[in-house]
């Protein structure tokens, strides 16, 4: 098996990812602005991270995972200058700027959980490291890399790349043309050079989050938080940061400058940033009017959506393409996928349920082609996620297993022409793969006894002849987006395909 590969922005290359202190892995991702609901893009973002937590874990690793939540700071326009996003809804709906962030952070919870994404360890916010902030704020300034300017703190730049630091590194951002793009923007005078980001901001009167400090009252600026959280949970070098492309520049630029300004160490080993969703090719945005929330899609109440997409149809249709790609939405996608994803749950169904049945004197001989053919599925499954986490090919590996559970299933293929060992090599990576590495579940949840029931009815009514009855029953599975499978050897349920 090929050992993990990992692209790394920074270098710009596929890297052997060997973790500083194995079997330990320390990974951030920078969490979402909870001032409104969170949209579809990020929850790519946090499915990729999720989806690579998962892997880590699977193969061996203790994994320590940070995501934080940005609940100060994060202004109107990703800029030094203007209002709070929170802030700025919480005047606009008289209420406290923390019933904003408890809302949508409860929000964020709710969708993130009906995607199946699992918890991560520390997941810390802005406003709970305030002592953290203002104490990165004075070493920065101790060390002549920032400089105050009407109670406002700036990040130094120039002074920054005098001593060997390379601002624009990481997003491959040319400080002249950075200049240029700049030199015309109002309201910065007070900084020496526009390039200078705040690392702490002076409230105006009508600012409402704000908190002491030695500079006047104010507030920290966006990219400290992630620089102070990272460094306390995961300490002053660690191995992953993720996050959306979209962050590339500034947000991460400006922590790698404030992390390697405050520790005169590199603070991230692997840097990952997940790609943009587009939407009929056109790039998903709210003032296209093509940009939908997780509930409109899972609800299918938007005009761009010919029905609704259910939360496992939609991880499924973002791991079926690279975290690197652009990844577009369309009606024939999701419902492509939604096919997809209902034969994968069908095939886990039937995969928990799947006995060895020992060779008897009828059992043809063991298959070397399909032991070797499913050896391999498994391989290639592993080999995929290895190289640079590329869930699209291992999806394809997983089909390939489900041939076969789907032929033991059919009774067109015996266990024992696979022998003990593949078939329990089949059984539990199917099981495996999808449900702990992909995160794809069964939706629905069914009680067993009640359908059992019901087709024991089906078998009666059948056995009698009574095909209304018959139809009745199949119409109550339809209705709950079941199918009833009348085959030769048994009678069972299925998700509909
Ligand atoms: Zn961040």
């Amino acid at each position: 098996m090929q050992p993990l590969h990992l692209y790394n922005t920074l270098s710009r290359k596929k890297e052997l990812f060997e973790p500083l202190n194995p079997p330990y892995v320390g990974m951030y991702v920078c969490g979402p602005t909870v001032y409104n609901y969170v949209h579809l893009g990020n929850v790519r973002t946090f499915l990729t991270f999720d989806t690579l937590y998962r892997y880590l874990t699977f193969i061996g690793y203790k994994v320590r995972y940070v995501r934080n939540l940005t609940d100060v700071g994060h202004l109107v326009g990703d800029g030094d200058e203007g209002e709070d996003k929170i802030g700025r809804m919480a005047k606009l709906e008289k209420v406290e700027p923390m019933e904003i962030v408890q809302r949508f952070t409860n929000d964020f919870h709710n969708v993130m959980a009906q995607f199946n994404t699992i918890s991560p360890s520390i997941e810390p916010t802005a406003t709970g490291h305030m002592v953290e902030q203002i104490e990165a704020v004075q070493t920065l300034l101790a060390k002549g890399l920032a400089y105050e300017s009407n109670g406002s703190v700036y990040f130094d730049i120039d002074a920054y790349n005098q001593r060997g630091g390379n601002y624009g590194k990481l997003s491959g951002r040319i400080l002249d043309d950075l200049l240029n793009e700049t030199r015309e923007l109002d309201g910065q005078s007070e900084k020496r050079s526009p390039l200078d980001f705040a690392i702490w901001k002076n409230a105006s009167p009508e600012h409402i989050m704000r908190w002491n400090s030695p500079w006047g009252e104010g507030f920290p600026g966006w990219h400290l938080e992630c620089s102070c959280m990272s460094m306390k949970y995961l300490g002053k070098q660690f191995d992953i940061h993720g996050g959306g492309m979209d962050l590339k520049f500034p947000h991460h630029e400006c922590e790698i400058a404030q992390g390697d300004g405050l520790t005169g160490v590199e603070p991230v080993r692997y840097w990952m940033h997940s790609n943009m969703l587009t939407v009929n090719g056109q790039k998903m945005s709210k003032s296209l009017g093509n940009s939908f929330l997780p509930a409109e899609l899972f609800a299918g109440n938007h005009p761009l959506l010919d029905q609704p997409y259910s939360p496992m149809t939609v991880r499924f249709f973002m791991l079926q393409s690279h975290y690197r790609s652009t990844l577009d939405f369309s009606n024939d996608a999701l419902k492509a996928a939604q096919k997809g994803y209902r034969r994968l749950a069908n095939g886990l169904r039937i995969a928990k349920t799947l006995t060895y049945q020992p060779a008897t004197d009828e059992s043809g001989p063991i298959s070397e082609d399909k032991q070797q053919d499913i050896r391999q599925a498994v391989q290639q499954f592993y080999d995929a996620l290895n190289d640079d986490l590329n869930t699209a090919v291992g999806i394809a590996q997983l089909f390939t297993l489900l041939k076969y559970i789907n032929m033991l299933y059919l009774n067109q293929l015996q266990s024992a022409t696979l022998g003990e060992e593949v078939f329990n090599l089949l059984k539990s990576s199917f099981v495996s793969f999808m449900q702990d590495v992909l995160g794809l579940t069964e939706e629905g949840s069914y009680n067993q006894s009640i359908l059992e029931g019901l087709l024991t009815l089906y078998r009666e009514y059948k056995e009698q002849r009574q095909y209304d009855k018959v139809d009745q029953i199949r119409t109550y599975f339809k209705a709950q987006g079941l199918a009833i499978k009348d085959m030769k050897h048994q009678i069972d349920w299925a998700y509909e395909e």
